[in-house]
């Protein structure tokens, strides 16, 4: 399976990179949408939360906890946005499960 995220997870399209562990990469958006705005992508591919299996409990839990160590880090102690789109009606452009990191500025509620 090799689709864009996939491809950044394995390095063979480039991406401006924030972190990377055995499990997961983190990289800037091309279109932010906010001062910060990471990217959280498990290397293994899931298609979207909806795919995601009772056995990814772990593998989602990482991922949650590397994007607030990411929020940490760049500094955003007054707060942060956590998304993870979810099918067409979610949003969700790309299909390979994702948390969008957004931070830098006040969110606004509810969401468009
Ligand atoms: P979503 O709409 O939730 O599926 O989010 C997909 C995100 O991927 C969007 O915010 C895009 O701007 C972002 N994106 C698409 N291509 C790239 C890329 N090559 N590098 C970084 N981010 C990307
Ligand atoms: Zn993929």
């Amino acid at each position: 399976m090799s689709c864009l995220f996939c491809k950044i997870a394995d390095g063979s399209i480039p991406s401006q990179s924030v972190y990377q562990d055995a499990q997961c990469v983190a990289f800037s958006d091309i279109n932010p949408q906010a001062p910060v705005h990471v990217l959280v992508v498990p290397r293994e591919h899931i298609a979207s939360l909806a795919e995601a299996q009772e056995a990814h409990a772990p593998l989602l839990a990482h991922l949650l906890q590397a994007a607030t160590e990411i929020a940490r880090s760049k500094g955003l102690a007054k707060g942060y946005r956590i998304v993870i789109n979810t099918g067409a009606d979610g949003g969700q452009t790309v299909d390979h499960l994702h948390i969008h990191v957004l931070g830098g500025r006040k969110m606004t509620w509810p969401p468009g």
